[in-house]
């Protein structure tokens, strides 16, 4: 569910109609709405309540600060991937000790950061990295706190590209080899032990995958306390997927989430933590858009819009599908007729949807895209020359932009022209 309705022939973000956010910011521009980040969240604490538990939300989803700080504010802790994500974290006041630490190519210069800033734990990918922190934080007289991320062979049946937890994936440390990788951090200066941690993919639409990899995480937890080791935290991962379309797809509710966490792993005596991104940030954003033209093809026809494949980059990286809706409600008796949706780009990869059934829309006319506040923004760049889109929050019926539309000015202004030329 989201906040996202028509109201009176118009569609609005919770009590503000689209259409006079795009009079005010102009198009494309991407909208959130506060009411849906919270119940999104909430839905998150309450599927895990029975358990001690921390709701990081991965950063790499959404990181405009406004947003991690409206969530931090609920009591959310962070996933973060890299230094400019843990510091965007420390920027909306969430405090390190809520501030998670994941990646596979931490430098050392990220993690000597997080150890100054303060950090809840370092998910560790690798004996290297390992080595490095255990280097990094005895340097500076602090002790780590460390989770291993393992990589239990699970096959998260995802698209290739967000599939993590399969042995031939970049991801963790082989399963198999925790024990010996357990006991070199036991050993280690500057490293404590505090849990074990997994992350099997996104968009995860069946709980199967995530029940098999916490299955293994309960027997691997027994292992390791055998051997001497003190878990007390298990992080799980984000990854479960959010309906793109309103028709068919149903994935597994956060609170038939929380059961299934609760039945596996509930008896360990474990604080639970979880890093969810899409779920919470997802069907929060929209994408709007206005049409330039509406061109009519040798065998189809375009509606050509204003925002393109830099903006929101899913469905040419993933062949992502996104409901797309008029801003303006269609009457019940409107004609609809099958319209290829694509952006100005120069790349045929730049087309949103093929043979999409849309009422009549001629240039001028809003559009908006749905599901699009996860890995929207986060994803897009200035290919083309076309700078960054605004986004926007919503809040009952306020709006605030909290990330202006740069000028061309500011734009080109980054490029210097060297001495010599
Ligand atoms: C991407 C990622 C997440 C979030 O995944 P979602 O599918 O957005 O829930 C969580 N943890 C790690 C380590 C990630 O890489």
């Amino acid at each position: 569910m989201d906040h996202f309705l028509y109201k009176n022939g118009h569609l609005h973000a919770e009590d503000v109609p689209l259409r006079d956010i795009a009079a005010s910011v102009g198009t494309p521009f991407y909208c959130y709405s506060s009411a849906t980040l919270k119940r999104h969240f909430a839905l998150f604490t309450e599927a895990l309540s029975p358990l001690p538990h921390l709701v990081c939300f991965a950063v790499k989803a959404n990181s405009n600060v406004a947003v991690l700080k409206l969530l931090g504010d609920l009591g959310a802790g962070m996933d973060v991937v890299s230094g400019g994500e843990y510091l965007r974290a420390k920027a909306a006041g969430v405090p390190g000790e809520r501030i998670v630490f994941s990646g596979v190519g931490k430098t050392r210069e990220e993690m000597g950061l997080a150890l100054g800033g303060g950090v809840r734990q370092f998910n560790v990918e690798s004996e290297p990295e390992l080595e490095a922190l255990s280097e990094v934080a005895t340097t500076m007289g602090i002790e780590a706190p460390i989770a291993l991320r393992l990589n239990p062979d699970v096959d998260a049946k995802t698209h290739d590209k967000i599939s993590t937890g399969r042995k031939e994936d970049k991801f963790g440390i082989p399963i198999a080899r925790a024990s010996e990788i357990y006991a070199r951090a036991a050993q280690l200066p500057g490293i404590r032990v505090v849990g074990i941690d997994m992350h099997i993919g996104s968009q995860l639409t069946d709980l199967a995958p995530f029940e098999a990899a916490y299955t293994k995480m309960a027997d691997l937890t027994r292992q390791l306390r055998a051997e001497g080791h003190f878990i007390e935290r298990l992080d799980l991962g984000g990854g479960l997927g959010i309906p793109y379309t309103r028709s068919n797809e149903a994935p597994p509710l956060p609170s038939d989430y929380g059961a299934m966490i609760h039945r596996v792993l509930g008896d360990l005596g474990c604080e639970i933590e979880i890093e969810p991104g899409r779920l919470i940030a997802g069907n929060a954003g929209l994408l709007v858009s206005q049409v330039i033209y509406r061109k009519a093809g040798d065998e189809r026809e375009f509606l050509i819009i204003d925002a393109a494949m830099n903006d929101l980059m899913r469905p040419a990286m993933y062949a992502a599908h996104h409901d797309i809706v008029p801003v303006s409600e269609p009457a019940p008796g409107d004609d609809i007729a099958p319209v290829d949706i694509v952006g100005p780009v120069c790349e045929s990869g730049d087309t949103f949807a093929r043979q999409r059934d849309m009422p009549l829309l001629v240039a001028g006319d809003l559009v908006a895209f749905r599901s699009a506040g996860a890995y929207g923004a986060v994803m897009a760049s200035e290919y083309n020359s076309r700078p960054l889109i605004p986004e926007v929050l919503v809040n009952e019926d306020q709006f605030a932009v909290i990330r202006p539309r740069p000028g061309f000015d500011e734009m080109i202004a980054r490029d210097r022209i060297p001495d010599w030329m």
